[in-house]
């Protein structure tokens, strides 16, 4: 096969990564055909292994490794950064994601000579500060968040460090153009994401069918009634290869939401008739307990269900990021602007009720929940 790009993911089976991964290699993705390949530390898991896709398994946090297995790859045109390292405190992850970042650059720039363009995906943390920063009433814009804010300088941010490598890597290379992408919170598939709302939500709605309780909101009553957004995985692959192909978008950065608005009142009703478990809703009281406090004893009753129901092995830690889903569902909604994106032609949206769905179909069809 004769191919026009080449295409390099980073973070291949991750949330949007396996979207890209999906949907690159497809015969009708703009700028194609495409060849892709797809980069993560772990062995390829069977619910990425159909995609016509070269998996490479290496861990950028290592120069030496990312340098021999990365700087082979000399047809490469396009790289899509869309991974990510979580540490303890965001000095922390500006250091380790910052290394990440530069280790691949560093592989792939002196050795692809027809490197066009690189997609950075970043998000709406951009505009709100680090998850540590959260709740302390500082340093946050005003929602809704559109891409001209200033930077928040008052405090590190690894997303700026990300863009401040990509702004200096780019400009030593006559013609290479960049683009970043911030989406909001996103709602896909993979179980390898460190950072999947719905998959976690999906096991916490099955340990609770298994146990005949209710499926109770473990958030705030600012989060359960405020006004949200999401961002579908694959319309975020569709905007990053929408910037990686039109010259318009280039050397630019755009938010990428689906582009209406949900509550989680009314999710939670559809995530329960999914699950067909009872809706226990709010929880106004003193007795509301976080997600992670519920969940830190099922692991055995994960397993139970994960052979009872014949899914893939896949252990409570590894599918259930309690953690992220307590810091979302604490505070009142957000929401961005897609204006810029669509006054430079992307006009790509979702809708955000039938997305959920069709990502429980996906999670439940690839046997990863009941
Ligand atoms: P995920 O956590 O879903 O996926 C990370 C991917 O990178 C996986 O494929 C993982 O596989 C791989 N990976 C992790 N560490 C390494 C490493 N050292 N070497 C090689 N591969 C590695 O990523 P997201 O898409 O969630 O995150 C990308 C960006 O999007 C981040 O900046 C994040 O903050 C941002 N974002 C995410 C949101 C969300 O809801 N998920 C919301 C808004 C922004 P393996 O572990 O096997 O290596």
């Amino acid at each position: 096969r004769k191919y026009q790009k080449f295409g390099l993911i980073i973070g291949a089976t991750g949330i949007v990564g396996n979207s890209l991964a999906e949907i690159l290699p497809l015969h009708d993705t703009p700028g194609g055909p495409w060849k892709v390949y797809g980069v993560a530390r772990r062995p390829r898991p069977q619910w990425n292994a159909d995609y016509p896709m070269e998996y490479i398994q290496c861990d950028i946090t290592d120069p030496e490794e990312t340098q021999s297995k990365l700087s082979k790859l000399q047809d490469l045109t396009h790289i899509f950064y869309v991974t990510w390292a979580n540490c303890t405190t965001e000095a922390e992850n500006c250091e380790i994601n910052g290394k990440m970042f530069t280790n691949v650059l560093n592989a792939v720039i002196p050795n692809a000579p027809n490197l066009q363009h690189i997609c950075l995906q970043t998000g709406r943390k951009h505009y709100m500060g680090p998850f540590e920063e959260w709740g302390k009433g500082i340093g946050s814009h005003n929602a809704p968040f559109y891409e001209d804010l200033p930077r928040l300088n008052d405090q590190p941010n690894f997303y700026y460090t990300l863009e401040d490598i990509l702004f200096k890597e780019v400009a030593k290379k006559e013609g290479l153009t960049w683009s970043v992408h911030r989406p909001g919170l996103v709602l896909g598939f993979s179980p390898y994401s460190m950072m999947n709302i719905l998959a976690s939500l999906c096991v916490y709605a099955a340990i609770c069918k298994h146990e005949g309780e209710p499926f109770k909101f473990p958030g705030t009553k600012e989060a359960w009634n405020s006004y949200n957004d999401v961002s579908d995985a694959d319309l975020i692959a569709e905007h990053h290869i929408w910037a990686a192909v039109d010259p318009i978008a280039k050397n630019e950065a755009f938010n990428i939401c689906n582009g209406d608005v949900f509550k989680w009142k009314h999710f939670w009703k559809i995530l329960a008739e999914q699950f067909d478990v009872e809706n226990g809703g709010l929880q106004e009281d003193e007795s509301r307990k976080s997600l992670g406090e519920m969940m830190k004893d099922k692991g055995p009753v994960w397993d139970a269900i994960v052979q009872e129901k014949e899914l893939l092995t896949t252990k409570l830690e590894e599918v259930g990021g309690w953690w992220f889903v307590d810091f979302v569902l604490s505070i009142e909604g957000t929401l961005d602007i897609m204006n810029k994106s669509k006054e430079h032609g992307f006009l790509g949206f979702r809708n955000s009720k039938s997305s959920l769905v069709s990502w429980i179909d996906k999670l439940k069809c690839s046997k990863i929940v009941p």
